[in-house]
């Protein structure tokens, strides 16, 4: 059975990419990085832990893609740039074939967005992984929360709710019976990156969030710190075809599409003056963005459909009150 050093050299130091301020990389007590000048860094961390985030029986490959998705798009709400990563990940036991698939979802995306793995702690326990990421952004450029206005559009970049219909296929056996089921499962684990999106709406989106825990409650999110309220017309808001084929009609997967977690899309407000700007970019960087809602002074959030104000109002998800 592999030790903990051969597992450490055979799977987690082979990464072939080496960038350049990267001094020293795993090997040693610590990794050396070099930041570069007029920039901030941006650190963020997330953890996966099997049976609340993923199925331990689920396919490594999307668990080791998941686990870094979801740092990156916190960069990405922020408008920064990947740059370098370090893992905490317990194991069960040495399971090679596990591990095997796991580095494959984890490098391949790593290696697309230059972000380097520094370094980590590799120790026994229940699965779960913890990465810290880290990424760079120019000076009081990054994306926050807390910079919404009164009468800046609300968008949402690519499509919702295929996350949402990806684990009831994974919570419910009938579920995978409905057109789409193995597509949309597979979706709940690899989402897109929008890692270029967020770095293209630097200096034009007031706000940024990434869709974490639910439209609904991420916008809370951006209401709170910026001190505002949104309308949300939920009959803008994007779906896919398969999603649409999945749920029967287009109005029930745009209820999936407002409370739908762990789709790592952008939520981001944008000034008038510049929406054809930001339309224009996400074009070129071929990303859907998609016009949703507007940023009120009524300090709550309001429904709509067709222009007509809903009643229900439906919770996104939180860990501690589900
Ligand atoms: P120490 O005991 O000094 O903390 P470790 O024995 O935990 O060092 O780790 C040895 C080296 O391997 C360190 O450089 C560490 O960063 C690296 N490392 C350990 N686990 C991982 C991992 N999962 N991913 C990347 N690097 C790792
Ligand atoms: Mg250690």
């Amino acid at each position: 059975m592999a030790g903990e050093f051969e597992l450490i050299s055979k799977y987690f130091a082979k990464q072939k990419l080496k960038r350049s301020d990267v001094e020293l990389s795993q090997g040693d007590d610590c990794a050396l990085l070099v930041s570069p000048p007029d920039t901030q860094i941006a650190v963020s961390t997330d953890s996966l832990v099997a049976g609340t985030h993923f199925l331990e029986n689920a396919n490594p490959k999307w668990v080791g893609h998941k686990a870094l998705a979801s740092n990156i798009s916190d960069l990405a709400a922020m408008g920064a740039e990947p740059a370098w990563v370090s893992m905490a990940i317990s194991l069960p036991e040495p399971d090679e074939q596990w591990l095997e698939g796991f580095c494959e979802g984890f490098f391949s995306l790593a290696d697309s967005h230059n972000l380097q793995l520094i370094g980590g702690d590799t120790t026994r326990g229940p699965l779960s992984i913890t990465l810290t990421i880290h990424g760079f952004v120019p000076d009081k450029q990054a994306l926050l929360r807390s910079g919404a206005k009164v009468g800046d559009k609300v968008f949402v970049s690519g499509s919702l709710g295929d996350s949402h219909a990806g684990l009831e296929v994974i919570l419910d056996e009938d579920k995978r019976l409905l057109p789409n089921a193995s597509e949309l499962e597979r979706r709940h684990y690899c989402a897109s990156s929008r890692a270029s999106l967020g770095m293209l709406l630097r200096g034009k989106a007031s706000s940024c969030i990434d869709i974490s825990d639910g439209l609904i409650s991420d916008i809370k999110h951006i209401m709170e710190r910026s001190n505002v309220g949104a309308d949300l017309h939920c009959d803008k808001l994007p779906v896919s075809q398969e999603l649409v084929k999945f749920c029967e009609s287009k109005q029930t997967a745009q209820s999936y599409a407002l409370k739908s977690g762990e789709e790592y899309e952008l939520c981001f407000t944008v000034p008038q003056h510049l929406i054809e700007s930001v339309r224009l970019a996400a074009k070129n960087e071929g990303v859907q963005v998609t016009e949703v809602g507007e940023i009120t002074d009524s300090q709550t959030l309001k429904l709509f459909r067709n222009n007509k104000a809903l009643q229900e109002n439906v919770a996104g998800f939180d860990h501690f009150r589900a």
